[in-house]
């Protein structure tokens, strides 16, 4: 009876030790999981092999879990825009195939950009986002940016003689979402830093874009003919490129919620879309 209560308060103790010690390793995963771990352990009579093994597995995905989360924070991506609230319907078969084979990140090993076209409200940025975001879970580095945003903090960088440092941490991203490259008119100066930037990832890391602009009237952006061809060049050699010729999502939307409150017949509606 002494006995085994001396056994006890050993047991205590010593979990208390390694309490302690495995938060001092930081090793958060395998202190949280240690106490059930130790229960299973007992109760289902497994080796100490197993027992380490198992604690060890815990540490592991607790990482994981909190990498990803990280990654998630860093990736600036919108919140929502994820394939679990993406209409995959929508897509014509053959751009859902495309979009499909895109979920194994190959083309962030491969370094190959992803170029989204489309009216506006066709979906494009959310295409876009829900295949960064999927990237993201599979563990993969991606930063978000809108076009004009993009433009402002390199032209910063330029004047601060800091743009060297700029592409440079941009380069640690495995993915580049660029949204809306065109929407907005830039003067020549900030193309020119748009350029550098491209130049500087050619076949170094993908570039993920949208735009409403057609390449034909690219020059639109780049100003320069030569400029426009250099940039387009480097952007579509290794590219997969996905046309969203489809009419706006917001538009149905809309049009779907006024059916439903004026209980109009469609072709009313049709008419003035
Ligand atoms: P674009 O970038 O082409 O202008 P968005 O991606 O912003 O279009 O889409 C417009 C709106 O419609 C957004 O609120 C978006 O979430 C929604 N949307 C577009 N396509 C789909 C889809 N297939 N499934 C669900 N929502 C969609
Ligand atoms: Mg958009």
């Amino acid at each position: 009876m002494g006995a085994r209560r001396d056994k006890g308060h050993h047991g205590t103790e010593t979990r208390k030790l390694v309490a302690e010690m495995l938060a001092a390793l930081h090793l958060p995963g395998m202190r949280a999981a240690y106490e059930e771990c130790v229960r299973t352990a007992l109760q289902e009579n497994l080796g100490c092999e197993e027992f380490l093994r198992m604690l060890l597995e815990r540490e592991t995905e607790t990482r994981e879990a909190r990498r990803i989360e990280r990654l998630t924070v860093q990736s600036r991506l919108p919140h929502g825009k994820t394939f679990a609230t993406f209409d995959r319907r929508r897509l014509p078969p053959g751009t859902a195939r495309m979009v499909e084979a895109l979920g194994d990140g190959g083309f962030l090993d491969r370094r190959e950009n992803v170029l989204v076209f489309g009216n506006p409200g066709s979906g494009k940025t959310h295409l876009l986002c829900a295949i960064a975001d999927e990237q993201v879970r599979r563990g993969r580095s991606v930063l978000f940016t809108t076009c004009s945003l993009l433009v402002q903090h390199l032209l910063a960088a330029k004047r601060d003689l800091t743009l060297a440092g700029a592409l440079k941490k941009l380069a640690r991203h495995e993915a580049l979402v660029i949204d809306d490259i065109g929407y907005v008119q830039h003067s020549r100066d900030e193309m020119e830093v748009l350029f550098t930037l491209l130049a500087d990832r050619y076949e170094r890391g993908s570039v993920l874009l949208t735009s409403n602009l057609p390449f034909s009237q690219w020059e639109r952006i780049f100003k320069d003919p030569m400029v426009t061809a250099a940039a387009i060049d480097r952007l579509v050699h290794h590219s997969i490129i996905v046309e969203l010729n489809m009419a706006s999502y917001r538009m149905a939307a809309a049009q779907k919620a006024r059916k439903a409150d004026s209980g109009m017949p469609a072709a009313a509606m049709e008419a003035d879309a």
